[in-house]
């Protein structure tokens, strides 16, 4: 969003929802936002020439813009990924873009940036309204554009890749999948983002990338500017501009104080996630991207619990062919054995739009088509990547894992497929773990109502919990504005939880969780007293949450687990939750 900024005053601070721990001090970089703002403004004949210069000019930096960052993009992750590049240089040649705007300036009188909007606002509606589905995708290619064009008329654009020369905040709007896929990730300090909650993607993408994060902080993009000093604080959701030396000072103590406790957590790595009386849970980390394995493992994960395979789709113009994705999920397979890794087959719609597949704009898009509800209608889709997940069967200890289902039929359906998928692989020769555990993801109530059902047809089972507290509660996961609704600690949620487990537990079958909240240091102790088998959490918090189980006694939280059942409201338990641990770990910055 361009906007006039109001000059940012000196230890400004605005207070967001926390998502990624940690306290990051640095310089900021303003990413560019979805949109761009406009006014409609007239010009005089006198401006007329001016204005067409200006917007020459702005089309030929583009030009050379796009040029770089395709550029930059092929040296760091490859020339398959800049092909998105190539269609924006087509629309820069176009004739009818071109002459258009500059006859809207000449004859309409309209100053430049207004008058390339208004033209690439018409082509780009009827391009959403095509019947094809490569025009459709075209329209979020124009939007694109418009975007960058935009920022050169106005003069105040802040690059999109090659300026972040040095280590930075990243100061964002939102920050959707395909902005972050291309970031440099050396250099980002953390993220800062007016829009979110704490399970929107950009948040879960934050924590991936091991950076403090603050999501949900309104007008955060208004205030900051480019090059301000900024502290972020991911662990309370704090952003403070241009902070005194005072503040600065607080600030080095509490990043002093949490890199001891980092380096005391490291020590407990290799242990295992075993309470003092010996009940141990497994204890695994959730995966987005590949590139970050190592790092998963050296935070001492016993697997991975949830791999979202949806990146790799988002990555890219073209859908991943199922030799690309077999390599991916054999290398994942191989490096994490003789640990397991849950392969989740593709989730998107919802926040995440992939340009390889047509999702049509609906009105209520988590509530849409996504997830299962996509790969049912497409086995194009889905059985290439269950081949490829099938294939990889035989590099480790794969598990698969259907994400959205929210009745016995679509389980059904979706393992029809998978025997599909092993026909054809069987046909063509080709190995795989045919007994290969296969597992549903309880994320949507109906879901968790019918555990029982689920269980009779499934290996295992975890609970999805960004998705299930949305859906319980009816509470958007991305939006700032309704934050305070959203609480994993509701009763309404503990209480479901609870229900999943024990109706699993009867049919001895295993059930983890690799929602958020998982992560969730205060709600560690009440999962384990619930009788949860397993933890799948963001790897930056995989340590602090170890240390909880391991101080504990599992009698201990059982109890706590029976306690917080009698409670009322959501602050009730929070507030005894925090207590708790306050009580239980001084040293530990709650
Ligand atoms: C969930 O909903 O809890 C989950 C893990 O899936 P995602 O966050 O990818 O929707
Ligand atoms: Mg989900």
């Amino acid at each position: 969003m361009i906007e006039k900024k109001t000059k940012p005053r000196a230890n400004y601070c605005f207070k967001g929802v926390a998502v990624s721990p940690g306290i990051a001090i640095g310089k900021a970089f303003i990413l560019s936002g979805e949109s761009v703002k406009i006014e409609e403004r007239r010009i005089d004949d006198n401006e007329i020439e001016t204005e067409l210069e200006n917007f020459c000019q702005a089309i030929e930096k583009t030009k050379q813009e796009l040029k770089e960052d395709t550029e930059s993009v092929v040296s760091r992750i490859g020339d398959e990924n800049a092909k998105i590049f190539e269609t924006h240089h087509l629309f820069l040649d176009d004739p009818y873009l071109i002459d258009e705007t500059k006859q809207a300036i000449e004859a309409g009188k309209m100053a430049a940036d207004y008058a390339f909007y208004s033209i690439i606002e018409k082509y780009q509606k009827q391009l959403a309204g095509s019947d094809d589905e490569y025009m459709r995708e075209r329209a979020a290619d124009l939007r694109d554009i418009k975007r960058r064009v935009i920022r050169n008329i106005q003069g105040n654009r802040t690059d999109f890749l090659n300026k972040l020369t040095g280590a930075a905040i990243i100061v964002a709007r939102d920050l959707t999948p395909s902005d972050t896929i291309a970031l440099d990730k050396h250099k980002i300090l953390g993220f800062a983002t007016d829009l979110g909650g704490k399970t929107s993607h950009s948040a879960i993408m934050a924590r991936s990338f091991r950076v403090p994060a603050a999501v949900g902080l309104h007008r955060v993009t208004e205030f900051i500017q480019n090059e301000d000093r900024v502290i972020l604080d991911g662990t309370e959701g704090i952003v403070y501009i241009n902070p005194d030396k005072k503040t600065i000072d607080r600030y080095r103590q509490i990043q002093k104080k949490l890199n001891a406790i980092n380096q005391q957590l490291t020590r407990i790595r290799s242990l295992p996630a075993r309470t003092l009386d010996g009940k141990e849970i497994e204890l695994a980390a959730n995966l987005e991207f590949s590139d970050e394995l190592d790092n998963v493992i050296e935070f001492g994960a016993r697997g991975i619990g949830l791999y979202r395979t949806d990146f790799l789709f988002l990555a890219k113009e073209e859908l991943p062919t199922e030799e690309e994705q077999f390599e991916e999920y054999r290398s994942v397979a191989e490096r994490i054995r003789p640990y397991p890794v849950i392969i989740r087959t593709l989730d998107v719609g919802g926040d995440k739009s992939p340009q390889n597949i047509s999702i049509p704009p609906e009105d209520n898009p988590y509530l849409g088509y996504r997830a299962i509800r996509i790969c049912l209608e497409r086995p194009d889709i889905f059985i290439t990547q269950l081949k490829a997940i099938l294939r990889a069967s035989m590099h480790g200890n794969v598990k698969i894992l259907f994400p959205m289902i929210s009745g016995i039929s679509e389980l059904l359906e979706a393992k029809q497929m998978l025997e599909k998928a092993k026909a054809e692989l069987s046909k063509k020769r080709i190995p795989f773990h045919n007994k290969i555990d296969i597992g549903v993801m309880v994320e949507v109530p109906s879901s968790a109502v019918i555990t029982d059902l689920l269980a009779d047809e499934v290996d295992f089972l975890s609970i999805g919990t960004n998705d299930l507290v949305q859906y319980t509660l009816a509470v958007d996961r991305g939006n700032e504005r309704i934050a305070y609704l959203y609480r994993d600690l509701h009763p309404a949620v503990l209480r479901l939880i609870r229900s999943v487990i024990d109706a699993a537990h009867k049919k001895g079958t295993w059930v983890g969780m690799c929602g958020e909240m998982a992560g969730n240091p205060l709600a560690t102790l009440i999962l384990l007293g619930l009788g949860i088998d397993e933890l799948s959490v963001s790897p930056i918090v995989l340590p602090e949450i170890k240390n909880i189980i391991r101080s504990v006694e599992y009698s201990e939280a059982v109890e706590l687990a029976n306690q917080v059942m009698e409670m009322k409201t959501p602050k009730e338990i929070e507030d005894m939750m925090m207590k708790k641990m306050r009580q239980k770990f001084k040293d530990l910055i709650f």
